[in-house]
C-alpha cells in the first residue's frame, strides 16, 4: 500500500477516508426512534447542553447508536465553545499529543490523523504537546466532518419536568425565547457545569476591580508593568502567571499553601483500560479511597508551564504560604501570609471549580431533589472530602438520582456528563482521554431507556412487519395429497 493512502495527507484526503470508514461500518446507524409530538409540537429525543468535546462526543455516539432526532445547544458563538479560545492560557494542551480522546474508536478521527493531514508526518513527528489552539480547531473540524446538530448562541435558562414525563427546556437566544420539549437532557456544561469558579471568601470585601479568577476574562495588556499576585500553583495558576509576566508585569508573587509543589500526576499514572472500565465496578468505599488519595496529592502543573513561569527573575514562589489576609488599600491590595505582607496591584485566583448548584440556574427546580453522595453513603473515617461528598450519585448513564424516591421521577432522564460524575464512574468524563468511553457509556443507557419507554411502539412494528424472505416459490411440499386436520395442536 503506498504512504499516500496509509497517510492522507490534507484535510479533504482524510475526510474521504472518513466517510469510506464509516461506510465500511455501516455508521450512522439508521434512525430508529419513534417520532413524537406533544401539544402540536414535534419533541426532540435527546437535547445536549453543552457543545464543548464532551457535547460533541455525546452528539457523535448518539448519531452513531441511530438517535438522529437530537440536538446540540450551546449558549457561546461557534468556535468559542469550552476553554481552549476563551479563559485557557497554556500554550499547548498539559496532556500528551497522542490520546485518542473524541475519536470514538476511529482512526481517521484522531487529533494525529488531523494534525498529520495538516501538517505532515514529520511535524507530528517533531510536535511536544497538542497546541492549544490547534486542538480547537481540531474540535471545530470534529463537528464539521461528523456533521453534528450543534445550535449556537442558545442558552438553556431552564430545565422543568412536564407531567407527561417529558422535560420542557426554557431556552433563551438573545432576547428571543424558546420551549424545547424533549425526553433527556444531557448536560455537558463542562468543568463548572454543577456550580462555578472557587473563590474563598477572604475576596468578598475586595473590590472586584483588583481580582479574578482564572476561568474570568483578564486584560492581561492592562498588567504591564503591574505587580501582580497568584493564589494557587495548580496548571491554570501557573498558564495565568505566565500570561501576567509575559504581558510585562513588574513583578509576580504566586501563593501556595503547600511545602512543595506536587510533583507526580498520580491518577494518570495508573492510567489504563482497567480504571476506565473498571472503576465504576469498584465498591463505593474503594471509589472513594482512590479519589480521596489522588485528590490529596495534587496533580502537578505540567513541567512546560512551570519553566515559562520560573524563566521570568521577577516572579517569586512563596511555599507555605496560605493567606492569612487580604486588605484594600488605596489602589492596590495587600497580601498577608504567615512569612509577610506583599502589596500587590492585581491578584489572580486559581483556586479550582466547586460544586454549588445554586449557581446553576438551569437545575433550580431541580436542586432540592438530586442525591449526592453524603445523602447515601457515610464518609469513610479520616476521609472527609467536601468535594466528594457533594459529587452526584449517579445512575449507569450518568443519570441523576432521587434523594426522595418518588419525588422527581425525571431525574432518571437527566444526565450529568460533566467533571462531577467522577466519583460515580471514574475519569470518564471531565478530559481527554476516555470521553470516548464515557460517551459510549452515556448513549448505550439512553437508547437503551428509549427503546425500553417505546416497547408498545416496537412491539407493534414487530407485528406489523410484513416484508416477506419467503416469497413462496422457493421449495415445494414432495406430497400433493391433502391429509385430514391434526385434532391436536401440535404440528
Ligand atoms: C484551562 C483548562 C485547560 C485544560 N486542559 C486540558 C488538557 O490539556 N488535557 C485534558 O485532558 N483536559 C484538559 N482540561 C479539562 C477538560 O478537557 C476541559 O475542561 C474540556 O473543555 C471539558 O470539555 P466539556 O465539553 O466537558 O466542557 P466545556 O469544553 O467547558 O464545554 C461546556 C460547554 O457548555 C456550554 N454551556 C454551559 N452551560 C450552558 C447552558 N446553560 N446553556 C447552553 N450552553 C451551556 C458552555 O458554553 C461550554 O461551551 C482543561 C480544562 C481547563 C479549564
Amino acid at each position: 500500500m503506498s504512504e499516500l493512502a496509509t497517510h492522507p495527507d490534507n484535510l479533504d484526503a482524510l475526510e474521504a477516508r472518513l466517510r469510506q470508514d464509516l461506510a465500511w461500518l455501516e455508521l450512522p446507524a439508521k434512525a430508529w426512534v419513534p417520532a413524537r409530538e406533544v401539544d402540536g409540537q414535534p419533541v426532540t429525543d435527546v437535547v445536549i447542553i453543552g457543545g464543548g468535546m464532551a457535547g460533541l462526543v455525546a452528539s457523535g455516539m448518539l448519531k452513531r447508536l441511530g438517535v438522529a432526532n437530537h440536538v446540540v445547544l450551546d449558549k457561546a458563538i461557534a468556535g468559542r465553545e469550552g476553554p481552549w479560545a476563551t479563559f485557557a492560557r497554556m500554550r499547548t494542551l498539559r496532556s500528551p499529543k497522542q490520546l485518542t480522546g473524541p475519536a470514538m474508536g476511529l482512526p481517521a478521527l484522531t487529533f494525529r490523523a488531523y494534525y498529520e493531514a495538516r501538517f505532515g508526518r514529520d511535524a507530528w513527528d517533531a510536535l511536544e504537546r497538542a497546541p492549544r489552539e490547534t486542538w480547537m480547531e481540531y474540535l471545530i473540524w470534529y463537528r464539521k466532518v461528523l456533521e453534528l446538530p450543534v445550535r449556537n448562541g442558545v442558552t438553556v435558562d431552564a430545565i422543568l419536568p412536564r407531567e407527561d414525563g417529558m422535560l420542557d427546556l426554557l431556552c433563551s437566544q438573545g432576547d428571543a425565547k424558546e420551549t424545547v420539549i424533549c425526553r433527556h437532557v444531557v448536560l455537558a456544561t463542562g468543568r463548572d457545569g454543577l456550580g462555578g469558579p472557587y473563590v474563598p471568601d477572604i475576596a468578598e470585601h475586595i473590590d472586584r476591580k483588583f481580582w479574578a479568577h482564572t476561568a474570568d476574562e483578564i486584560d492581561f495588556g492592562a498588567l504591564r508593568g503591574k505587580r501582580v499576585g497568584v493564589i494557587g500553583a495548580g496548571a491554570s495558576a501557573m498558564d495565568n502567571a505566565a500570561s501576567a509576566l509575559e504581558a510585562g508585569a513588574a513583578r509576580l508573587d504566586m501563593f501556595v499553601r503547600r511545602k512543595a509543589l506536587p510533583r507526580i500526576n498520580k491518577f494518570t499514572g495508573i492510567g489504563s483500560q482497567g480504571v476506565v472500565h473498571g472503576f465504576a465496578g469498584l465498591p463505593d468505599e474503594w471509589k472513594w479511597r482512590f479519589l480521596n488519595y489522588a485528590m490529596g496529592q495534587q496533580t502537578p502543573p505540567p513541567r512546560p508551564s512551570v519553566l515559562r513561569v520560573s524563566s521570568f527573575e521577577q516572579a517569586h514562589l512563596h511555599l507555605e504560604s496560605p493567606i492569612g489576609g487580604l486588605r484594600q488599600e488605596d489602589d492596590h491590595v495587600v497580601v498577608t501570609t504567615r512569612r509577610a505582607s506583599y502589596p500587590v496591584d492585581f491578584l489572580i485566583f486559581g483556586t479550582g471549580f466547586k460544586i454549588d448548584l445554586s449557581n446553576r440556574p438551569e437545575l433550580a427546580a431541580l436542586e432540592p431533589c438530586i442525591r449526592f453522595w453524603r445523602d447515601r453513603f457515610p464518609t469513610p473515617a479520616g476521609m472527609a472530602n467536601a468535594e466528594l461528598e457533594g459529587s452526584p450519585d449517579l445512575g449507569e448513564a450518568f443519570e441523576f438520582r432521587e434523594r426522595e424516591p418518588g419525588s422527581c421521577p425525571a431525574l432518571a432522564k437527566i444526565h450529568c456528563f460533566n467533571f462531577p460524575a467522577t466519583l460515580s464512574h471514574g475519569k470518564l468524563t471531565g478530559d481527554i482521554p476516555a470521553i470516548s468511553e464515557g460517551a459510549d457509556r452515556l448513549a448505550r443507557g439512553i437508547v437503551r431507556s428509549l427503546f425500553v419507554a417505546d416497547r408498545e411502539r416496537h412491539f407493534a412494528n414487530l407485528q406489523a412487519f410484513d416484508t416477506p424472505e419467503l416469497l413462496g416459490d422457493e421449495w415445494a411440499d414432495d406430497n400433493t395429497e391433502a391429509l385430514p386436520e391434526l385434532s391436536s395442536e401440535r404440528t
